[in-house]
């Protein structure tokens, strides 16, 4: 591919980051080309047939509270380029071993309800950020900058920081909402005795409450193939089956945006930044990984609590102090006989996505980083504990341990599906602290990936906030003026 600068910018990669990045820049008149090396676009947001005909699953990302919500993808006409959203009878239940579930319904009120006497500790901690969703949403899928909301953040802040374990002991007296919310916090990744895994429960119960866990119909990818639509009506350009291995390859003079892991950005680009910089970008944490497995289903799963039948996620691990224990081990590099299990069933509310009767399931559990343990027995153990008879269902299965994970999406590094921790240390300074995580020491060098700010989930801002990063940049330098970099 020639050097011939006729674009304005290049994006690398097209996940969620890289098309709203390539948006975001096509949006201000500007002739962009994004550059994925898979032979479709969406990153880790993709759907295939992995098991047999007419079973759609989802190989990355499946459930959208994130995506639904994001500011940025709320402003894009992607219904238009049939984006439907699909929303389960209920967003998420935790079965226990009595036979029941705790749930996690649309209302804020009948979930704190259903949870007794602990429903009053539950509305305090919950009702001021469901009614402030969007400035809380507004603050923390973001860089870190000076607060929009202050009231907002101070109130969630003082909330958010506290470790997950300590927090739902101390607030709620009952096993019940300490599950609820040790199931929400696990997404962390971390060990739930670490600062700030209590944000990550807020803000899914947040969202759970104020716009829904959904999954789009179809399958996640039709959410970037809403966006590359999107794109070209904006007069975009996307190569697929082009993967990028040295800047020279790439046809501009313009900014280029890396929706990369760090570990890929060094692999183009490592030789035109200061010992410093590239020596932080090598230093970048990564966390746990994932081990994946996906079902076509006979029937739908016979969990023993009715609320788990109509629920688009089920938490699966038992009591905080198991979902605790199993987060531990993992951290420490062992892999949980009894594992958390996060378990979408997008065929109760979409039936597209299997043949008439039939179901699918998608399931992970944590393992450490780089593992290619299978853990396929401990999930469906782990189910079938919940849900006896399950095995009986399964017709076919497909898995993925974590180095298949980095297979099928290098930025997942040892099958790190956040790319990178997700702590306090790193989640709003990704992947180096600077003023601007999204810009480089080299002025023409940008990172749009899941890698920046506000880190993992399919919501686009980090490609949002990229480009506006690069845009600046192409104004200071005289916009249309090629060679001024
Ligand atoms: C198993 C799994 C489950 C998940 N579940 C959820 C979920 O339920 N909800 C949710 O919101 N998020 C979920 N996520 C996380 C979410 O998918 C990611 O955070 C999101 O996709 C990150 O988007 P991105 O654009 O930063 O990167 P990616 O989606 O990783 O896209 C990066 C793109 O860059 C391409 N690329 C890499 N190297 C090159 C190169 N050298 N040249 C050209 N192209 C290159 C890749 O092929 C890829 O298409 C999940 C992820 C995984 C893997």
């Amino acid at each position: 591919m020639p050097t011939d600068g006729s674009f304005d910018a290049v994006v690398v990669g097209a996940g969620p980051n890289g098309l709203a990045a390539a948006i975001t820049i096509a949006a201000a008149g500007r002739r962009v080309l994004v550059l994925e090396a898979a032979a479709e676009v969406g990153g880790a947001a993709r759907s295939a047939e992995l098991t047999l005909p007419g079973f759609i699953h989802d190989v990355g990302s499946a459930v959208h509270p994130l995506g639904l919500a994001s500011p940025f993808f709320r402003g894009l006409p992607l219904e238009r380029h049939g984006l439907h959203w699909v929303h389960p009878r209920v967003p998420l239940a935790h079965p226990l071993d009595d036979g029941s579930a705790v749930v996690l319904h649309r209302s804020l009120e009948r979930t704190a309800v259903e949870l007794g006497r602990d429903g009053a500790a539950y509305r305090w901690l919950l009702e001021p950020l469901v009614h402030a969703w969007e400035a809380v949403l507004d603050t923390f899928l973001g860089p870190l900058r000076l607060p929009r909301h202050p009231w907002i953040m101070a109130r969630f802040g003082s909330r958010a920081l506290a470790p997950a374990y300590g927090a739902a002991r101390l607030l709620f007296r009952g096993h019940r909402a300490r599950a609820l919310i040790g199931g929400l916090a696990a997404h962390a990744i971390q060990p739930l005795e670490r600062p700030a895994t209590l944000a990550f429960a807020l803000m899914l119960a947040t969202l759970g409450h104020a716009v829904g866990w959904p999954s789009p119909r179809g399958g996640a990818r039709a959410i970037p193939e809403a966006l590359r639509a999107h794109l070209l009506d904006l007069g975009g350009e996307i190569r697929t089956a082009a993967p990028v291995r040295s800047l020279a390859e790439i046809p501009t003079t313009g900014p280029v945006l890396f929706d990369l892991a760090p570990r890929g950005v060094l692999a183009i680009a490592g030789d035109r930044f200061p010992d410093r910089y590239r020596r932080a970008l090598e230093r970048y944490r990564h966390g746990p990984g994932v081990y994946k497995l996906d079902l076509a289903l006979d029937a739908p799963i016979p969990w023993t609590a009715a609320a788990c039948r109509e629920a688009g996620t089920v938490h699966v691990g038992g009591t905080l102090d198991e979902v605790a224990a199993a987060e531990r081990a993992v951290w420490r590099g062992e892999h949980p006989a009894r594992p958390f299990v996060l378990v979408a069933q997008p065929t109760l509310a979409d039936p597209t996505r299997a043949p008439e009767g039939k179901h699918v399931a998608w399931a992970y559990c944590h393992v450490p980083n780089g593992s290619e343990r299978d853990m396929r027995a401990a999930i469906e153990g782990q189910i079938e504990r919940f849900a006896p008879g399950f095995r009986d269902t399964i017709r076919a299965a497909h898995t993925m341990h974590a180095q298949q994970i980095e297979r099928f999406d290098p930025n997942f590094v040892g099958g790190d599906i956040a790319t990178g921790v997700q702590d306090l240390g790193q989640l709003f300074t990704r992947p180096v602290a600077r003023r601007d995580p999204y810009g480089t020491p080299d002025g023409r060098l940008f990172i749009c990936s899941a890698a920046t700010p506000p880190g993992g989930g399919v919501h686009g801002m980090a490609g949002y906030f990229a480009a506006r990063s690069a845009l600046r940049a192409m104004d200071r330098a005289g916009p249309r003026r090629p060679g001024t970099w």
